[in-house]
Formats: C-alpha cells, structure tokens, sequence
C-alpha cells in the first residue's frame, strides 16, 4: 500500500522525537555512559533472612520509593477499587517480587541503572537475571533501540463475490483522512498510522495498525476499530454481507509470523559487547563456548519451528509483566525474539537480542494497581512517557537472562544452579 512510505517517515520522526537523526544515533555509540562508576548491587544477595529482607526494603527507600502493597503494610483498597481489573472479585493472588540489578541501559528512552521487579515463583530466576544484569553491566552496559511504535486490530468483511471486496478495499485505500479524523475523535493519545488490506476471495481483512502512546493500547485499539467500522459501513458505497471487529489478524496474543515481521507493540532491539575476562569471571566460560552453544540452539530452534529462536526471553518478560500490571497474556506475543551471540575479532563476546512485539504500558490497564505502582516506580516508569522506556529494559533485562542461561548451560551450572535455588536444596 501507498501508505506504507508515509509510515515509515512517521514512525521515524515519532521515534527521534525532534531531535535530529545524528543525535540520536550518537546516544547509541556514546560510550562515555560505560565509563559511569556503577551503583552498588541490591543487597542481601540470595540471603532470605527477615534481616536480609528490610535492607532491601530500605534500599528501595533509598531510591525515593516506598513499597507498602508490596511489603503488605498497607491497608487493602476496598473491592470497588478492582472495577476494570477484575469481575467477581475474591481476593489477590500473590506472587513473591525480587529485585535485579543494576542493570545498565545505554537506550534511546531508557538510559541509566536500573533495579528491576521481578514477580516469579520459580526459584533460580531473580538471581539468573541479576547475574546476567551484573555481567551487562560491568561490560558498560546493553545499548538498546527501539524501532517500531504500533499496535494493530483487524476487521474482515465478507462480500458476495470477489469483485465487490476489491471494489470495497479499493475505496477504503482512499478513505486514510477520514479514517484518521474517526480516529482522533475516539481518543486523546492514540493514532492510526496505517492500513494494510488483505483480500481472499470475497473476504476483506484490513489491519489497521495505531500508535498508542504510552498505553499497551488493547482496550484503544478496540475502541477505535469500533469508531472505524461504524464511519465504514456509513459511507461505503458497497456494504459487506457480515463484518466482524476482529478477524484474529492482528496478532493479539498469539505469536504470529506477521507481527514477527512487521512489529507489534514496540519493537526493540538490544545489543552488548561483552570482554573476554568478564565471561570468564562471570560466567565461568568462554566466548566460544558460547558462540558454539548458540549455533546448537539456534538450529534446534528452526527444527522445531520457532517463530525467533531465543533461550528463555519469557521467563524475565513473563516476570517483568506480572510485577508492572502489564497483560499477562501478551507474553505469547512478547516473547517472540532472536538471540545472537559470536565472537569479535577481539575474542570479546558480541550478544544480540531483537523483541518485536513488545506490548507494554506505562499507564492505563494494569498499571493502576498499587503493586503494579510501585514497581514501575522503582524504574520510573510509571506515566506518560515512559512506554518505550520500559520497553527498553524488558529488552536488556532478557538479553541479561540469555547470556546467564547460555553461561550456565556452557559451564555446567544449569542443573546446579537450579537444584541450589529452585527446590531451596543444595547442589549435588
Ligand atoms: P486503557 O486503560 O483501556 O486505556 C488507556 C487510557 O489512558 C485511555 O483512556 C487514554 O486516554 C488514557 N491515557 C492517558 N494518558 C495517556 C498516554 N500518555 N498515552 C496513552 N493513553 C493515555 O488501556 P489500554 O492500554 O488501551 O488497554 C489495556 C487493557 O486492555 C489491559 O488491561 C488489557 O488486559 C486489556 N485488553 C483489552 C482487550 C480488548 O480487546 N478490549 C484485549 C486484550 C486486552 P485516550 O484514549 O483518550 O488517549
């Protein structure tokens, strides 16, 4: 479609936000944040003492931010307050939170050190993720980018014949103005920034793709197809025999190949380099070990038809989302992602990680719940603004999880590290 160029111009000029493209380019290759001394550690590493426990309170204090709902000293809200979270509100469900970091992030939006909440049940995971976090770190950090902002909802429509679906997709084509106009009377924040058309016979799929600012978007985008549909089939000079407001294109919670492609959500990608000395001290293995590790998994991956090939990028996502009051079941789609680890001419590690469809919100959906709160606070993440920011260290907290699971595969530790602290025995 014509539009497609115009996308590309818009999602570009969104993402350097005015500043100029050599300015944004030079915050990726700034190195001067590497050199930054780096903050101290969470404290009471894999200590579970109730001493161990209010220091790290107290460390999170020290950060500006108090953690009431998640420490439970805080009275409940009443049950009215869970209207648009829940319906028939029993109680809550609870799901211990560790803290990672710091974990270094040289992004476009997310730039600095950040304590990451985790919310998980499965032991070893936290202190997974804090060891890869530790190794990023001490390396200068995980450069990140994010490359795409669209969120996507697709009708279909159903025709007599061919000829009138091609006759009603031609016309939607020339309707972009007045479909945007639609747009911006349903919502404040969001946009529509293109529209794709599928025809199969006499079906019409459109997938109309949206920026939604600092939401996930779920909820926006529904209600601006709604508002698209209705201003549709007003005007169209040929009206389908049926329509549904989603035809399950749009790649809403599922890992699809098209949003794999195109992007959904924000798309990230993250990269680091890390020194030989630091694998070795770290991880306790080697740059090609690793490299040899990912050749096999990468393999595997594409025999046992992935759709991206990554190690456990669901784990920190699926943690990341419970703790921040994102959609759970977005982690279909999140976790979606290509790992890539080689060797450097220098005999350094080089670690890539791209996630395509990353669906996350700093406000609206879950973000209102206290717990979810104060753990977006802890990273400032929580308002407008900040979407891609959070985006950015989902994207550096996974690539840290993968390089501590490759590590851990590569020098023996897996089963190890696992028996330790996922059944709370130790090592055989
Ligand atoms: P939402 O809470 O329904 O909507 C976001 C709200 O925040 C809008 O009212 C928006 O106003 C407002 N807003 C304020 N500042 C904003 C900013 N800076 N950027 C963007 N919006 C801003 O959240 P949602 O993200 O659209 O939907 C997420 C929820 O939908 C999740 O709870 C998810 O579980 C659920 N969900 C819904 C569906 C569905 O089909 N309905 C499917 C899956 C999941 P304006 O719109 O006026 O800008």
């Amino acid at each position: 479609m014509p539009i497609s160029q115009h996308h590309a111009r818009n999602v570009t000029d969104r993402l350097v936000r005015g500043r100029p493209v050599d300015e944004v380019v030079g915050l990726l290759t700034d190195t001067s944040e590497e050199e930054r001394p780096v903050p101290p550690r969470v404290p009471g590493l894999r200590e579970w003492s109730a001493d161990a426990h209010a220091r790290r309170v107290e460390f999170v204090a020290g950060l500006g931010v108090e953690i009431p709902h998640l420490t439970g000293t805080a009275p409940r809200g009443d049950a009215s307050a869970m209207r648009g979270s829940i319906e028939n509100y029993i109680g809550m469900a609870q799901v211990p939170v560790g803290l990672v970091g710091p974990l270094r992030v040289n992004g476009m939006h997310a730039r600095g050190d950040f304590y990451v909440p985790l919310a998980t049940s499965e032991g070893a995971l936290v202190a997974s993720h804090d060891r890869g976090a530790h190794l990023l770190t001490a390396a200068g950090g995980a450069v990140c980018l994010t490359t795409t902002e669209q969120v996507q909802r697709a009708p279909a429509f159903v025709f007599e014949r061919m000829g009138q679906a091609a006759h009603f997709a031609a016309w939607v084509v020339g309707e972009y103005e007045a479909l945007q106009a639609a747009v911006s009377r349903t919502t404040r924040h969001g946009r529509l920034t293109d529209v794709g058309t599928h025809i199969e016979g006499n079906h019409v799929y459109l997938v109309f793709a949206f920026h939604t600012g600092d939401a996930a978007g779920q909820n926006m985008v529904t209600f601006c197809t709604a508002a698209l549909c209705e201003e549709i089939l007003a005007r169209t000079p040929v009206q389908p025999r049926y329509w549904f407001l989603e035809s399950n294109m749009s790649g809403d919670k599922k890992a699809t190949a098209l949003s794999f492609i195109q992007g959904r959500g924000r798309s990230v990608t993250a990269e680091a380099s890390i020194p030989r000395a630091l694998v070795e001290e770290v991880l306790h293995t080697t740059p090609e070990r690793m490299s040899d590790y990912w050749r096999v998994s990468f393999v595997a991956g594409v025999r046992t038809g992935s759709i991206g090939v990554n190690g456990h990028v669901a784990n920190g996502i699926a943690a990341l989302f419970l703790a921040c009051g994102q959609d759970v079941a977005c982690v279909s789609e999140a976790s979606v992602g290509v790992t890539r680890l080689e060797v450097t001419d220098e005999g350094d590690l080089y670690a890539a990680l791209s996630l395509p469809n990353l669906i996350v919100g700093s406000v609206g959906g879950g973000t209102r719940l206290p717990t979810a709160q104060e753990c977006l606070r802890i990273m400032d993440c929580l308002g407008d603004d900040r979407a891609s920011k959070l985006a950015e260290i989902c994207a550096a907290l996974t690539l840290a999880g993968e390089l501590s699971i490759v590590g851990a595969l590569c020098s023996g530790d897996f089963a190890r590290a696992h028996a330790a602290l996922g059944r709370g025995s130790p090592a055989r």
